[in-house]
């Protein structure tokens, strides 16, 4: 493919053909090898392994460097993958703990800079530009979605309001007196909004905002699509963990056909999450990540534990930075319900293709016995919450036999009333375990 010497880029990195990009990527593992084993932890590991930046001749050879997992940076809590004196060190943040304890991740002032002009980049091929007004509905704090969008979107030069999360009564406000044009908003919070819009008698396709960025969160193309109707926008899917800088590792174009990774930055691969060989191009596997560009805390093969796929094929973009598939769920949130395995984007895959269904949902787990079992809570949309018992009946029998189609069991499904069920600010809670509990 030939590269569009008129592309219109903010980073001169994001229109790097093929070559370039492998080139750039050998140059910098070589590097990063060298730059980590300056941290007690990856001395040991690469030295155990025999592998030295000088050992390193081809990309494959990433493959010698053995994987770091979420418990080996816990093990290593707080300093020992650090490559620089304390004092280098500028900001730390911490994972959200989507699962068990947090982890934390430091940056230099480098590492800082390097990170906003990713996610500068990032929000330019979502077609954000300087002059639009841009609101950050991600919670600030330890949590990457602030204060890393923020940077990015000062760095593209957007007037940047940081709202932080929550208070939707404020968020609008601002939305509506500053006459924002893009947001940066977790999917979940994104279809609460709607909600909230509508009790307050605002109809959301009336506010000025044309982008959405969405992230953080598992969602389906299901939700994009009612994030999209119902604000009257285009969203676009933002990818990232804290381990990798947080948001700005992968991010969609304007062409919403997966997300291109910036491949400058990381080296990604995708292998089996059982015996943890590569997989090739379209297949599903466990995202696993190098930081390329890091210097006070490099990490060498991440197993993310987020599965999801390269996509084939060329964007008509023409950046050639390979795209991911949406993330389809992760490694530890399968559940696995009278032998069939279950993954929460499959049950909200259906919820959200219902029209009678609201913009809430709860996946609850519970022994009968000593077997799981599964119970779908689904709010319905307010008009569709009637007194008539038959009509609400039959919505329930159609969404337990559109779930039994995709799931290939049937759970539990209870419809309840709009606006009932719990929200909370930051990402959602999908599933609610309460097995061991027998009910
Ligand atoms: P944290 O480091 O705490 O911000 O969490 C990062 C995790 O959030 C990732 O490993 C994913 O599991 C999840 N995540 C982030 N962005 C997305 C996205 N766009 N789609 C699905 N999951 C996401
Ligand atoms: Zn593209």
């Amino acid at each position: 493919m030939t590269l569009p010497q008129n592309m219109d880029y903010f980073d001169r990195a994001e229109a790097l053909s093929r070559d370039e990009i492998e080139a750039l990527q050998l140059e910098r593992l070589k590097h990063v090898v060298e730059i980590a084993s300056r941290s007690p932890f990856y001395q040991e590991r690469l030295a155990e392994a025999g592998v030295t930046a000088d050992s390193i001749k081809s990309l494959d050879d990433v493959r010698r460097i053995p994987y770091t997992t979420k418990d080996d940076l816990r093990g290593q809590y707080p300093y020992g993958l650090t490559t620089v004196p304390t004092d280098e060190l500028v900001r730390l943040h911490a994972s959200s703990g989507t699962t068990g304890a947090p982890t934390v991740i430091f940056h230099t002032q480098a590492d800082l800079d390097q990170w906003a002009s990713l996610m500068a980049r990032s929000m330019f091929i979502a077609g954000v530009r300087p002059t639009d007004v841009f609101q950050n509905m991600a919670g600030y704090g330890l949590f990457t979605g602030g204060l890393g969008i923020h940077y990015g979107a000062e760095r593209l030069g957007c007037l940047t309001i940081p709202a932080g999360a929550g208070n939707s009564k404020r968020q609008i406000k601002l939305i509506q007196d500053f006459n924002v044009s893009v947001l940066h908003i977790i999917p979940s919070y994104a279809l609460y909004l709607v909600t909230y819009l509508e009790k307050e008698g605002i109809d959301p396709k009336t506010l000025p905002v044309r982008i959405a960025l969405i992230g953080a969160e598992p969602h389906t193309e299901e939700a994009r699509l009612r994030i999209e109707e119902l604000l009257n926008v285009k969203a676009y899917n933002s990818y990232g963990l804290s381990e990798m800088n947080g948001p700005g590792v992968a991010f969609e174009c304007v062409h919403q056909n997966g997300l291109h990774v910036w491949e400058d930055a990381f080296i990604t691969e995708i292998v089996d999450p059982e015996t943890f060989e590569p997989l090739p191009e379209g297949e599903t596997g466990e995202l696993v990540m190098t930081t390329l560009t890091r210097q006070g805390m490099p990490i060498l093969r991440y197993r993310t534990k987020d599965l999801t796929g390269f996509l084939p094929g060329d964007c008509p973009c023409g950046r050639e930075h390979r795209r991911l598939d949406r993330i389809k769920g992760r490694t530890d949130d399968m559940i696995i319900i009278k032998g069939v395995n279950i993954y929460p984007m499959q049950v909200e895959q259906v919820l959200l293709a219902i029209p009678e269904v609201g913009q809430n949902y709860l996946i609850e787990l519970y022994s009968e016995g000593y077997i799981d079992q599964m119970r779908v809570k689904v709010e319905l949309k307010e008009e569709h919450f009637v007194e008539d018992m038959r009509a609400l009946g039959s919505i329930q029998k159609r969404i337990s036999s559109r779930l039994r189609d995709e799931l290939l069991i049937t759970p539990k499904v209870e419809v309840v009333q709009h606006n009932s069920l719990p929200k909370t600010e930051g990402k959602a809670q999908r599933v609610s375990d309460m097995r061991q509990e027998v009910s």
